[in-house]
């Protein structure tokens, strides 16, 4: 079952040429084809009473270009009415059926085209009054269109659905062909003359012309006078051409196959192409806009993923150092029992080794937590040195383990930063654990990690964490806070990237340089609370 978009019509018909006001290269080009019209109008209304001679297939072929152009542009118009619910759109679409259906008859009766006298028992008039009636459709489909437009665009069309309000105006315009046909060709008879004989134009055809020219002006007018969409602009430039046709047929020229008989059926066919173009282009700039959304969303689900990819390998990263502590220190409690008489102090040790790891791995979890939980609730004012303390001596033991000295400057009475506590504490643990890593290529004696407070300007706090390690090639010192940027054996490369993530949450700065004379130094920069004066 085919069922109706369910797109939300005030939104979506703001994003199409319906709504859309013009760009200048837009007002630019209509207006370039509305200068070239009136030129090529102009050059015809010098010799438009010149005869030419008489091409019998000119016709029919320049009126099946002007079918199947208003078919096509008639369907693409009925499926943007669907879609946007428009009563304006509905008697656009509407007028262009009714264009490319009664060209048919026109085409069938013409004398010459198909038979002497053309077809469907047509009299000498039947071709002439099919001309005026199909250059009656558009310019009321215009006007209705003019009428419509606007406040109510949005509205449904009926009350019943927009598909029964389409399906009803193609049945009204097929029967209005149906009896405009039979009117003029069976009740040719009772038809005022529009034409003298098989060539001549008699004098009610200028005037009859003349009033449909004279609808299209009242067109041009209401459409020139509102703020005006892209579509509108497009419909003036249209309605311009259908003019330029109607004076020509009406005002200029006396028979048939004189020049300005042949230009005006070229106006025909710009007439009928105009819309489709623009409906086109649109349609291509949809495709292409549709096609970068697509894109876009696929690399949004692809982010997601990575991120979520992130969260666990992160959470492995992280926890598993506590965990081989904890295994480590089982090992070795085994060890000690196992020997007599067991060597309590050394017992007690790994014991206590092994509670500070599992603190630790429960930290980690919790900070997880409240990294991609409830961060938001849960900000409290901070006091930086006190993180720094704290990160010192959740690592402890493992500065201890890996002969590394510290050295410890804090600033007194600094104001304290708004923030997560666990999220900060857990950054500052990771840039001492990188700083540890990193101590290891270098003798012992020569492992010296600096941990210092200060106030930065007026209104931020600075946590500097330094070590005395190989330090960071200047060239990938942008990339070691990418995701996945390791040059550890196992690492991960996620620790930087996160930490950074975190401090940037807090409005802050995560930034690193090269220690003097070797070294790296990581830089937290974050703002500090400011106190009432
Ligand atoms: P991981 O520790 O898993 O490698 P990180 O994102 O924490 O992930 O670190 C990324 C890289 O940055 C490390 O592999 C290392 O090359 C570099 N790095 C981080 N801290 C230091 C430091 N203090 N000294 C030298 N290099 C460092």
């Amino acid at each position: 079952m085919i069922t109706r978009p369910q797109s939300n019509s005030a939104d979506s018909a703001d994003t199409w040429l319906v709504n859309l006001p013009p760009t200048a290269q837009q007002s630019r080009i209509a207006l370039a084809v509305a200068v070239l019209l009136l030129v090529g109008m102009g050059a015809t209304a010098l010799f438009a009473d010149a005869p030419l001679p008489r091409i019998d297939a000119f016709i029919p072929a320049i009126e099946v270009a002007v079918i199947l152009t208003s078919l096509i542009t008639a369907v693409l118009l009925f499926s943007q009415c669907w879609i946007h619910h428009s009563r304006a759109l509905l008697a656009l679409a509407s007028g262009y059926l009714f264009t490319a259906l009664i060209v048919i008859p026109h085409i069938l009766t013409f004398p010459g085209a198909f038979s002497p006298t053309g077809l469907l028992d047509a009299g000498l008039q039947s071709t002439g009054w099919l001309y005026i009636f199909w250059h009656a459709g558009l310019p009321v489909a215009l006007l209705i269109y003019a009428f419509n437009k606007g406040e109510k665009l949005t509205e449904p069309i009926t009350q019943s659905s927009t598909l029964f309000a389409v399906g009803c105006s193609v049945a009204i315009v097929v029967s209005l062909v149906c009896g405009l046909t039979w009117l003029a060709t069976a009740g040719e008879r009772f038809l005022p003359r529009v034409f003298l004989d098989a060539t001549h134009l008699a004098p009610l055809s200028h005037y009859v012309v003349g009033f449909e020219a004279l609808i299209c002006v009242v067109v041009l007018a209401i459409l020139w006078g509102r703020q005006r969409s892209v579509l509108d602009q497009w419909l003036m430039v249209v309605t311009l051409a259908f003019l330029s046709e109607l004076v020509i047929n009406g005002l200029l020229i006396s028979a048939r196959f004189t020049l300005g008989f042949y230009a005006s059926r070229i106006f025909s066919v710009v007439t009928s192409t105009i819309v489709l173009i623009v409906l086109l282009d649109e349609n291509t700039r949809l495709y292409g806009r549709l096609a970068r959304s697509n894109a876009m969303l696929q690399s949004e689900q692809n982010n997601k993923l990575m991120n979520l990819e992130a969260l666990a390998a992160s959470i492995s990263h992280e926890v598993r150092q506590p965990l081989t502590a904890i295994v480590a220190g089982g090992s070795a409690l085994l060890r000690y029992l196992g020997h007599t008489p067991p060597k309590l102090e050394k017992l007690r040790s790994a014991g206590e080794r092994m509670i500070a790891a599992s603190h630790r791995a429960s930290q980690i979890l919790d900070d997880v937590r409240n990294l991609f939980g409830t961060a938001e609730r849960e900000q409290v004012s901070v006091d930086v040195n006190d993180l720094a303390l704290s990160a010192l001596r959740a690592l402890d033991s493992e500065l201890k383990n890996h002969n590394i000295r510290t050295r410890v400057k804090l600033k007194a009475e600094l104001l304290p930063v708004m923030g997560h506590s666990g999220q900060l504490h857990g950054v500052i643990v990771n840039l001492m654990q990188n700083a540890i890593d990193a101590m290891d290529a270098v003798d012992d004696d020569r492992r010296v990690l600096q941990v210092r407070t200060e106030h930065n300007g007026g209104d931020a706090v600075s946590v500097e964490i330094e070590d005395t390690g190989p330090g960071i090639d200047p060239q990938k010192s942008a990339d070691i806070f990418d995701a996945f940027f390791t040059t550890k054996a196992h690492g991960m490369g996620l620790g930087l990237a996160i930490c950074r993530m975190i401090i940037e949450r807090h409005e802050g700065k995560l930034s690193v340089s090269s220690a003097n004379p070797h070294g790296a130094v990581f830089r937290i920069k974050l703002p500090q609370i400011k106190l009432p004066h």
